[in-house]
């Protein structure tokens, strides 16, 4: 099944959601979360997958994955590849051209730090993505607080990503109060095109990688508000979820 001598079938890769109704735009789904991550953001919620504690979660091989994917590809459509980062995982592209093979659409969850390899994967039709979300976290002058220190790798995503139809990608922003406030909306909005889809969601405290940001008081209901509307104001598509 796998012929790249740095992937083996068997050994755990990450965890799956088996059925998924919002992982992936208009599809049923099942998402995989895949183990490692390039950047540490101090709210990050998915600190077992960054940090490898595979006791926390239940574990699932590439051989589960393909398994599953090969039972459910009649009631199932879409296949998302999230973490994580996919992109450091050497099982992505394996993932990708089985998921295809089996007639899935596949969805490619990623944080924007490698433009070569979205590049690449874009220019191959077998392994072309067909729905991309990206993280934008937060201003290009903040992002050393994540641990990227290459923002010029995230505005050369953020402009790979905006030359999609606009129905295959989607720009996605966590309103975490240090990081996202009036000012990084502004210089966020900017880097967006004018008819994306700008999914903002709200800082949710409790499980972060970082356990100061526990401490962290999410934006109130209409500090939030203030924030999407003013979003709206320069993308239209933006949206709190
Ligand atoms: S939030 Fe995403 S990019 Fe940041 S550390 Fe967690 S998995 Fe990695």
């Amino acid at each position: 099944m796998l012929n790249n001598n740095e992937v083996q079938g068997t050994v755990p890769i990450g965890a799956l959601v088996k059925t998924s109704l919002v992982d992936f735009p208009k599809k049923v789904s099942s998402a995989l979360f895949l183990y490692g991550c390039n950047l540490r953001c101090p709210y990050c919620y998915n600190k077992d997958l960054v940090t490898g504690s595979f006791a926390d979660f239940d574990a699932v091989s590439f051989d589960d994955v393909i398994s599953h994917l090969q039972k459910r590809k009649n009631v199932i459509s879409g296949f998302v590849i999230s973490g994580g980062e996919p992109c450091i995982s050497p099982y992505l592209k394996p993932l990708i051209a089985q998921a295809h093979e089996l007639g899935y659409a596949v969805k490619l969850d990623t944080n924007g730090t490698f433009p070569d390899k979205l590049s690449g994967l874009l220019s191959d039709k077998s392994l072309c993505p067909d729905f991309i979300a990206i993280d934008v976290k937060t201003s290009l002058d903040k992002y050393q607080l994540l641990g990227c220190n290459a923002v010029e790798n995230i505005e050369k995503s953020i402009k790979i990503i905006s030359e999609l139809p606009t129905e295959r990608r989607e720009f996605r922003t966590v309103l975490v109060p240090p990081l996202v406030d009036m000012d990084n909306i502004k210089k966020i909005a900017a880097l967006l095109p004018e008819d994306a889809s700008w999914q903002l969601a709200n800082f949710k405290p409790g499980n972060c990688l970082d356990e100061s940001y526990n401490k962290i008081i999410p934006y109130t209901q209409s500090q939030t508000e203030k924030l999407v509307n003013s979003a709206k104001t320069i993308i239209k598509g933006a949206n709190l979820r």
